[in-house]
């Protein structure tokens, strides 16, 4: 099980009828694969743009039954998706080498899982055994620096933080004077995410990059955002919004256990062209997949 469960059963509970026996594209085929699409969240734009691209391909390309239409489809998908580019062209949960320490900043609203997915990822690297040291830049609420505490014990790494409301600027700048002390290998930040003020947000976050340059020349290496897959549509909104206050380098979409509106991710890659860097499936240490765009898509109808 991917933990995809609940959204495959829902497309494929629609798609399924579609392919049997099934090797011609006609209108009541399309309108069928357009319904399913739309409810699995992968959202109207992208559905019109898969419905398009599949019937240019499908007009150029031999397909000779349900299994080689299956597979036109698929690959019609991936077409609209960006590219997996892991910084550096490193694996998954690698560092690349020549930046020490390597720093990635955290963003995203309250409640998407952001803590979740940084507690995460701190336990991914420290099993490939790198030194991890984490960053409680989210001052704002006691709960958010609390919560950053329990999961810095969960995976085994040291945390640094302030009193509450202090600056967040001073926390980011004080996690990575740390880490390049204690010669850490990664130091992950958490920010606040408060969508409510765009200027504000902005200007908060483009305040604490400055600081992490400052004392470190090419930090963050990366910004990744975390967006609550289970919302649906309103995870591809909150993206946008995100993109335009500050420059993002990856995201990661939670809760994808659980919900049927997993299409979502497709609705995501695509419109924001920026390389979904993992999926969340649980709300485990180990709840932590990189994406691999192919394997997804495959597995919308496996
Ligand atoms: P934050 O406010 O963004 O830091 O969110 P948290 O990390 O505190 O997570 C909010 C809630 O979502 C918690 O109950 C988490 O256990 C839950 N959660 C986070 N990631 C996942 C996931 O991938 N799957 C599921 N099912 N729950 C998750």
């Amino acid at each position: 099980d991917s933990g995809l469960q609940k959204t495959r059963d829902n497309l494929w509970s629609r798609l399924g009828k579609l392919f049997t026996g099934k090797s011609t594209i006609d209108d009541e085929w399309l309108d069928e694969l357009e319904e399913a699409l739309i409810s699995a969240d992968v959202g109207i734009d992208t559905t019109v743009e898969i419905l398009n691209r599949l019937q240019q391909r499908a007009a150029r390309e031999r397909y000779r039954n349900s299994g080689e239409l299956q597979q036109l489809l698929e690959q019609t998908i991936l077409s609209l998706l960006p590219p997996v580019q892991h910084p550096a062209a490193v694996q998954p949960f690698q560092l690349p080498d020549n930046k020490r320490p390597y720093v990635i900043l955290v963003v995203g609203v309250n409640g998407v899982g952001k803590t979740t997915t940084i507690g995460k990822l701190a336990y991914q690297y420290k099993q490939a055994g790198y030194q991890v040291l984490l960053g409680a830049a989210d001052t704002f609420r006691a709960a958010a620096v609390d919560q950053l505490t329990i999961w810095s014990e969960r995976a085994g790494v040291p945390l640094v933080k302030q009193a509450m409301g202090a600056d967040p600027g001073a926390v980011a700048f004080d996690t990575v004077q740390s880490a390049i002390a204690r010669n850490m290998d990664v130091a992950i930040i958490d920010t606040a995410g408060r969508l409510h003020n765009k200027k504000h947000l902005m200007d908060e976050l483009g305040k604490i990059r400055r600081v992490i340059s400052k004392k470190l020349p090419g930090a963050p290496h990366e910004v990744l955002l975390v967006l609550d897959g289970s919302t649906g549509q309103n995870a591809l909104e909150q993206a946008k919004q995100f993109m335009a206050v500050t420059e993002l380098t990856g995201l990661v979409v939670t809760k994808l256990d659980g919900t049927a509106k997993g299409g979502v991710v497709l609705a995501i890659a695509h419109q924001c062209q920026i390389p979904i860097r993992y999926i969340g499936l649980g709300e485990k240490i180990t709840d932590l997949q990189p994406f691999d765009p192919e394997s997804f898509v495959h597995s919308l109808f496996a």
